[in-house]
């Protein structure tokens, strides 16, 4: 449930809209090519990053027919103008509606929205829906703010109307520049960032009063759950601090959203499935990244796990997440 995919070409969006280190491709050659960041190379990728058949064909090795795909969250753009984002959103959608199309026994879309213009990001869910989306990537926060602010209730509020599943992926890694050494924003931030998005959404209310809306949390929540326990402590010692707008506790969300499975690490799977039930855990990789699970679910055969619980962690958590109804 959790794969990133791009289109092929890319439009020079920084062109088009005069401004801003916008993603763009350059084919540099056959099979692969660089994202460019502006005039700074980011990261190379090969066609197994847009090549609908090339992936398809990965992932058969593995036996696993279908991919929940998404866009790269450095395409998320949250710091563009809110209608440039759109526009650049629209046709991320557009083209992952089209590879949906093309291959519908293959693959399952989430959109991607503006989220730092909530009226337009509403706009787009409701055109998502309209072309069969079930969900939508959101960042970990947006421009900084965390998930919880107010600005971002009515999104989620329309998600949870429109019945689309979220999936919240790390992104713009809190304390990045302090740390650009050894990786650390992806080893060290990611987890960071996604823990962050999950008590922001837990305590600022946004699951307490949105009980109907299904999340997804990447790299199965990051450090959130393997530091349940002192979350759930200051929450005790500390209620001035943090129940100040949810008196919920944090633990008795653990079960109500839902985590993939890239853990790289049998022994804290099997923690995570033990705190959230075995009907919360879906098979995601982050394929076709170096970072991501690339033998698709490998390890998690080898845990000796019942078939049912297997099941459920390869496609019936996914389907249920995506479509509700358990
Ligand atoms: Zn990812």
């Amino acid at each position: 449930m959790h794969t990133h995919l791009l289109p092929e070409r890319l439009p020079n969006f920084a062109d088009k809209f005069g401004y801003g280190d916008f993603i763009h491709l350059v084919h540099h050659r056959p099979g692969f090519a660089r994202m460019m960041k502006g005039d700074t190379f980011f990261r190379e990728i090969a066609s197994n990053c847009w090549s609908p058949e090339v992936r398809i064909g990965e992932y058969l090795h593995f036996k696993t027919p279908v991919q929940v795909v998404c866009t790269i969250p450095v395409m998320f753009s949250y710091w563009a103008k809110p209608a440039d984002c759109l526009d650049l959103s629209m046709f991320l959608n557009d083209h992952l509606a089209g590879v949906v199309e093309d291959f519908p026994e293959h693959y399952i879309a989430l959109g991607t929205i503006p989220m730092q213009d909530a009226d337009l990001a509403i706009r787009e869910l409701e055109r998502l829906k309209g072309l069969g989306f079930p969900g939508v990537q959101i960042g970990s926060n947006v421009n900084q703010l965390n998930l919880g602010e107010p600005q971002f209730f009515p999104i989620f509020e329309a998600c949870e109307r429109l019945d689309l599943a979220v999936f919240v992926h790390p992104w713009e890694m809190m304390g990045e520049a302090d740390m650009r050494k050894y990786w650390l924003p992806w080893l060290v931030g990611m987890p960071a960032e996604t823990c962050r998005a999950a008590c922001s959404l837990i305590f600022g209310g946004v699951m307490e009063r949105l009980p109907r809306l299904r999340f997804c949390f990447a790299h199965a929540g990051g450090s959130f759950i393997p530091t349940i326990g002192r979350i759930q402590h200051g929450f005790n010692c500390r209620p001035d601090l943090v129940a100040v707008d949810n008196p919920v506790p944090p633990r008795d969300y653990l079960g109500r959203f839902w985590v993939d499975s890239a853990t790289h690490d049998p022994q804290l799977l099997r923690y995570i499935l033990e705190v959230v039930g075995d009907e919360k855990v879906c098979l995601g990789t982050d394929y076709p990244f170096p970072l991501g699970d690339l033998e698709i679910g490998s390890f998690i055969e080898d845990m000796n796990l019942s078939q049912a619980t297997l099941e459920r962690i390869f496609y019936k958590n996914t389907l249920a997440w995506l479509h509700g109804g358990g």
